[in-house]
């Protein structure tokens, strides 16, 4: 089953900060001089919604291909958007907080939908390898669609990537470079000037297809609030992919006149590694670089993320919020989204307290509707679970009735 793009769309690619145009074919991650790109599908004003089984038949007005093959999906997409109930509202005191959950997605990110539209593309190029630099969940994911699809994947992830995500892609058929160095930012620029070098497509987070991919996530939920818009959209942010996808896909609903306005972007980073929002606190065009941090939200690691200054340049332009959270508020928010029913890892976490502080500061109204991401599933990096309490003892079947009375009374 495939879906057809409109008669007559143009494709082109275009960079986000100049407005430069690239022939579609030359598919890259970024120009010459780094800036990032974003496909152009031509005029989207009489781009409609069709019938069809997957969102990306319902949207192929919108989206790259020529054919986007059916049997390469593994299910991605169609998570639930919930409210995030009374305790969770309370705490961030923004009442309208739903949570978008893409825990539920096949490799347990949001990283699947983009995977889908990068080895979509590398089938319609007619390549059989794929390659992939991640500090884990994109690697996981590429792994996976990798292995559906028939493909070599080759992925690089740094020292730190956690074991449970290396494994996930050991297991699916990945071969995986382990890179030691201090700088994850300058071993990403590094890596792909050598895949370019020996003519190896190395997808990145924030590569122009993947983007599209991850535009579906407004696609789907444009439909599951039934054409309404939130007034924000709260999103950790790494190599700035997720960000702009959902943004893009928001600003082509209301090019194609579907939707009347878009949301705002929340632009959440750990503190100790915020190169983007201290740029947007301190008014600075430009990313500040961080390097040599720590902080437990492993998977938003890009201390100097080539595409960043787009972040920076449309939180000017569209009044976007930017916050940055400590560890402490970081491992207090995994606690509390696990206490109200969701166990996502630490970066997936961020955002509640950036809300709450956003909210604390009158930047975000009481009344606002605000959707938060929840990126990724808790059960990728136990490690952090020392930094948490569980309440697990062991006793023999005898002694089980008075253990239970003294967990009830403690
Ligand atoms: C990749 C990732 C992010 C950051 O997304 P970018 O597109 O790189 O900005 C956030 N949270 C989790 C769990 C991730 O895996």
């Amino acid at each position: 089953m495939a879906a057809k793009p409109r008669q007559g769309a143009q494709k082109e690619l275009v960079s986000t900060l100049t407005g430069r145009r690239y022939p579609f074919s030359r598919i890259q991650e970024f120009t010459d001089d780094g800036e990032s790109l974003e496909v152009h599908t031509g005029d989207l004003a009489n781009a409609s919604i069709r019938s069809g089984k997957h969102l990306w038949e319902r949207f192929a007005d919108f989206m790259p291909f020529e054919n986007l093959d059916t049997d390469i999906s593994l299910g991605e997409g169609q998570t639930a958007l919930l409210h995030a109930g009374p305790e969770l509202a309370a705490f961030t005191g923004v009442e309208r907080l739903l949570l978008k959950n893409e825990t539920q997605n096949p490799t347990w990110s949001f990283k699947d939908r983009g995977s889908l539209t990068c080895i979509a593309m590398a089938r319609e190029m007619g390549e059989d390898v794929t390659a992939t630099i991640s500090t884990g969940n994109m690697g996981n994911s590429i792994a996976a669609y990798a292995a559906k699809a028939g493909m070599r994947a080759i992925v690089f992830v740094p020292e730190f990537t956690p074991s449970e995500k290396v494994m996930a892609m050991g297991i699916h058929g990945a071969s995986v470079l382990k890179i030691t160095g201090p700088d994850y930012a300058q071993i990403k620029k590094e890596l792909l000037d050598m895949a370019g070098e020996i003519s190896l497509r190395l997808v990145s987070g924030n590569g122009p297809i993947r983007v599209e991919g991850y535009k579906m996530i407004a696609f789907e939920l444009f439909e599951q609030m039934e054409g309404e818009v939130p007034d924000y959209i709260a999103v950790p942010t790494s190599a700035c992919g997720h960000t702009r996808g959902i943004f893009k896909g928001y600003r082509e609903l209301k090019e194609a006149g579907l939707i009347h306005k878009i949301p705002k972007m929340i632009v959440v980073q750990a503190r100790n590694n915020s190169p983007i929002v201290s740029a947007i606190k301190q008014g600075k065009r430009q990313v500040i670089p961080f390097t040599g941090f720590h902080t437990v939200a492993e998977a938003i690691t890009s201390g100097n993320p080539m595409g960043g200054d787009e972040i920076i340049d449309k939180a000017a332009r569209f009044g976007w919020l930017a916050e940055d959270v400590t560890e402490e508020e970081i491992l207090d928010s995994q606690r509390r989204l696990a206490g109200a029913g969701y166990f996502v890892e630490p970066a997936a976490a961020t955002s509640l307290a950036a809300i709450r502080k956003l909210r604390g500061d009158g930047k975000l109204e009481r009344e606002a509707s605000v959707v938060m991401m929840l990126t990724g599933s808790g059960l990728k990096d136990m490690s952090v679970m020392h930094h948490h309490h569980a309440d697990v003892r062991e006793t023999d079947v005898a002694g089980a009735g008075q253990a239970v009375r003294a967990m009830l009374d403690g």
